[in-house]
């Protein structure tokens, strides 16, 4: 056994839940990984678990105890990627190529003590690079490193995303692939819009707030330390050879693009709090108490005071709805406001171009044609770069076709032959 020495430069490739399903794709995903070896590339490879048995673990969990602990949850969690690095070395073992698979911890993925959502700190990186400077192939689990408390954590759903990216960073990799089931970044979900266009180029900034708008094809935080270290994103399929889509600081201006793509994301729930009393510090002190329990808040919009009482509605990840709504509650009996009501029928619509820099117009585009076609918005927030509207559930299928096709993103249709 052994790995062809030549070693030019380094590539980290991740490979995400779909890549590595069953065991056809985990053998296709060996042949792939040498191949890369065999060019001459040191490779270090991040897997996530296979298909979809990080939710299979979740459910199991649940069914056994409806609120599991969050340390026991990543105890349970981070064994999904244990399984999918030690199956993908025993099969480049069987092709002749030495391969070493392991856990977060193993290779000093260091990070803070929050369970299920861990930031990582550091990576202690001399164990892998002694393995390759030996010819090895790493395999490193995605999704988990260990906390300074000596626990092992996991860092939010799709992680080994911010895993691959992390690791290309310590180890001043030429470049990070992220393999996955479709072509690249689109203008839209290509599974929820068929007309979606495959986007050569996009922006660290444009991914950013695609991704936080819900596109789930990119970790968030993945994003952001890219970003920050100006780290070359390769996004494109396991199944084909095409080249995908390059997430870079400055794409090219091949064309003039105000939006680049649309997002939904159906699952937020929205949270009002009654009667809150309108004095200065009491939005500073509702969203302290929230953020301190851990809840991550979206869009806020405060209605116009009353009798110098107001009611604020923000919305939240549904999967925290319950958490929030108990949080609420205690905070509204602190400061003395009233009812707290919820609404799950919510859908989050966002459009998102580097172009509304310099363009106007496009969230009053956005505004009229929701209106053309009878969909109410009932909250709306932007940022320099996107607009965002919250729809009814029902309409948030409708509002992503419509929206598409307003900023025509959707994909030129083929001319028939003559
Ligand atoms: P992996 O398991 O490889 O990490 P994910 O399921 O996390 O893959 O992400 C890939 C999925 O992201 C695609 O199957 C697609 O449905 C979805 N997706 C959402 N928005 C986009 C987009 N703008 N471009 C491409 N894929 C998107
Ligand atoms: N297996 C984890 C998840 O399903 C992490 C990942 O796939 O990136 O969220
Ligand atoms: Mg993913």
């Amino acid at each position: 056994m052994g790995l062809k020495k030549v070693n030019k430069s380094l590539v980290v490739q991740k490979y995400g839940g779909s890549s590595v399903a069953d065991q056809e794709a985990i053998e296709k995903v060996a042949e792939k990984v040498i191949s890369s070896a065999r060019s001459g590339q040191k490779v270090v490879v991040v897997v996530s678990a296979m298909g979809k048995s990080t939710d299979e673990l979740i459910k199991l969990a649940k069914e056994i105890n409806p609120e599991p602990s969050e340390r026991e949850m990543d105890m349970l969690v981070s064994t999904g990627e244990q399984v999918s690095s030690s199956l993908l070395a025993m099969a480049i073992h069987k092709r002749g190529f030495d391969a070493l698979s392991f856990t977060g911890p193993q290779v000093g993925i260091i990070t803070d003590t929050y369970h299920t959502q861990a930031k990582i700190l550091k990576i202690e990186t001399d164990r892998i690079k002694k393995q390759l400077e030996k010819g090895k192939i790493i395999i490193v689990a995605g999704f988990q490193g260990v906390s300074t408390a000596l626990e092992i954590t996991t860092l939010g759903r799709g992680g080994s995303d911010l895993s691959a990216v992390a690791l290309a960073v310590s180890l001043n990799a030429q470049l990070c692939e992220i393999y996955t089931d479709v072509e690249g970044i689109y203008t839209t979900d290509p599974r929820k819009v068929k007309s979606a266009r495959k986007l050569p180029f996009i922006a660290f900034d444009e991914m950013l707030e695609l991704a936080s708008s819900g596109a789930q094809v990119m970790h968030t935080r993945a994003i952001e330390v890219a970003k920050k270290f100006n780290l070359k994103l390769h996004v494109r399929s396991s199944f084909s050879k095409k080249e995908g889509t390059i997430i870079m600081e400055k794409p090219p201006l091949i064309e003039e693009v105000i939006v680049r793509g649309v997002t939904l994301a159906e699952d937020e729930a929205k949270v009002t709090l009654c009667d809150v009393p309108d004095r200065p510090g009491i939005a500073a002190f509702v969203f302290d108490q929230l953020a301190q329990s851990g809840i991550n808040i979206d869009m806020i919009v405060q209605n116009v005071s009353r009798r110098k009482m107001t009611d604020i509605s923000f919305t939240v990840d549904e999967n925290k709805l319950k958490k929030t709504i108990s949080k609420t509650k205690e905070i509204s009996e602190n400061i003395g406001a009233g009812r707290v009501i919820s609404n799950k029928n919510i859908a989050k619509i966002s459009v998102v171009g580097i172009g509304m820099r310099s363009h106007s117009g496009v969230a009053a585009r956005c505004f009229s044609v929701l209106a053309k076609n009878k969909i109410n918005i009932d909250m709306i927030s932007t940022s320099e770069i996107s607009i965002s509207c919250l729809v009814k559930k029902e309409s948030g299928k409708k509002a992503l076709r419509i929206l598409h096709k307003e900023f025509k993103l959707d994909k030129k249709k083929k001319r028939g032959k003559r």
